[in-house]
C-alpha cells in the first residue's frame, strides 16, 4: 500500500470509529432523557391537579418528599467520581434545590445535564487520547522516529481548551432548558405540554429547542459529536506536522481529502503540495468535522521532484 492509500484507509478507520462514538454519545443522551422524564413525571404525578401544574404549586417550599427525591438523585449520580468542573456546578445546584419546588426540579434536570456533560467530556477525551496514540505510533513506524521525538509528540500541549468550551456550551444549554421549563410552568404545565417538553425529534425540520428540552439537549449531543471529529483531526495533524519537521528529507506535504469531501477541502487539495512549515491543518484551517488529512512528500533524490504530479 502506498502512503496515499494508507492515509485513505486511516481516514476510513477514523470515520468508522466516529460512528461508534456517536452511538455511545446517543446512548448517554437516551439515558439522560429517561432520567429527566422519570423525575419530571414523578413530580407531576405528585403535584399536578386537573389543570396540570402551575407556578403557584411549584413556588411552594420544599417538603420531605421533595428532599427525598433530591437525595435519591444524588445517591444514584455518584458525584464524587465526577470531574471537578462538574462537581463545582453540582454544588451550586444543591444550594438552588432547597429554595422551592421549582428550583428543586430544575436542579434535578440540571444534575442530569451535568452528568451527561461529564460523560461526554470523558468520551471525547478518551477518543482524542486513543486517536493521538494511534497517530503517533503510525508516525513512529513510518518516519523511524527516535524515542525522544515520540515522547515530545506524546507530551505535546494542544492548548485547545476544548473542555472549557464544552462546559460553556453545556452551561448555555442548561440555562436554556431551565428557561423553557419555567416558561411552560408559567403557561400551565398540562399533560400535553409535558409531552411537548420531553418530545424527542429526529429530523432537523421537526426539532423545536425552544419548546422541547430534549431537542435543546440534543444540541449538546451534536456538539459532542463535532468535538470528537474536529479536535481529533486537529490534534492528529498537529502531531504529523510536528513529526515532519524532524525529517529533512520531507520538504512538502499534500492534503488528502476524506470521501465525499466539501468544496473547500477539494480546493485545498487542488493547491497541493504545501511547504511542510506552512501547510494547512485539517479541522483547523478547513472546517469543523473535517476528516481530511495530510501526508508527507518524500524527496528521495534531487531529480525526483515531480511526485506531486503523479495523481
Ligand atoms: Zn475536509
Amino acid at each position: 500500500m502506498d502512503s496515499e492509500a494508507r492515509a485513505q484507509a486511516r481516514i476510513n478507520n477514523l470515520i468508522n470509529q466516529d460512528k461508534q462514538t456517536d452511538s455511545t454519545i446517543d446512548n448517554q443522551f437516551e439515558v439522560t432523557m429517561d432520567f429527566i422524564r422519570y423525575h419530571l413525571m414523578a413530580f407531576y404525578q405528585r403535584y399536578a391537579d386537573d389543570n396540570g401544574l402551575s407556578v403557584s404549586q411549584t413556588s411552594q417550599q420544599v417538603n420531605q418528599w421533595d428532599i427525598q427525591q433530591w437525595r435519591d438523585v444524588l445517591k444514584r449520580m455518584n458525584i464524587t467520581s465526577w470531574e471537578q468542573e462538574a462537581q463545582d456546578r453540582a454544588k451550586v445546584l444543591s444550594a438552588q434545590a432547597g429554595i422551592n419546588k421549582t428550583n428543586l426540579i430544575n436542579a434535578i434536570i440540571g444534575l442530569g445535564l451535568l452528568n451527561l456533560t461529564n460523560q461526554q467530556i470523558t468520551t471525547i477525551g478518551s477518543r482524542l487520547n486513543s486517536d493521538n496514540d494511534e497517530a503517533i505510533e503510525d508516525l513512529r513506524q513510518e518516519l523511524n522516529l527516535t524515542s525522544a521525538q515520540v515522547a515530545i509528540l506524546r507530551n505535546l500541549d494542544d492548548g485547545d481548551d476544548w473542555q472549557d468550551n464544552f462546559w460553556l456550551a453545556s452551561d448555555g444549554i442548561r440555562n436554556n432548558v431551565e428557561i423553557t421549563f419555567n416558561n411552560s410552568l408559567r403557561a400551565g404545565l398540562t399533560q400535553i405540554a409535558l409531552g411537548t417538553l420531553l418530545a424527542v425529534h429526529f429530523s432537523n425540520k421537526e426539532k423545536r429547542p425552544n419548546k422541547s428540552i430534549a431537542d435543546r439537549i440534543g444540541q449538546l449531543v451534536n456538539s459532542a459529536k463535532g468535538y470528537v471529529r474536529t479536535y481529533s483531526s486537529i490534534q492528529i495533524n498537529r502531531r504529523k506536522t510536528k513529526a515532519y519537521k524532524y525529517k529533512p528529507e520531507i520538504k512538502q506535504v499534500k492534503w488528502i481529502t476524506e470521501p465525499g469531501c466539501c468544496k473547500l477541502c477539494a480546493s485545498i487539495q487542488r493547491s497541493n503540495p504545501y511547504d511542510k512549515i506552512s501547510a494547512p491543518i485539517p479541522g483547523l484551517d478547513s472546517h469543523p468535522y473535517c476528516r481530511c488529512t495530510i501526508i508527507p512528500i518524500r524527496t528521495h533524490s534531487y531529480d525526483d521532484t515531480d511526485e506531486e504530479d503523479d495523481d
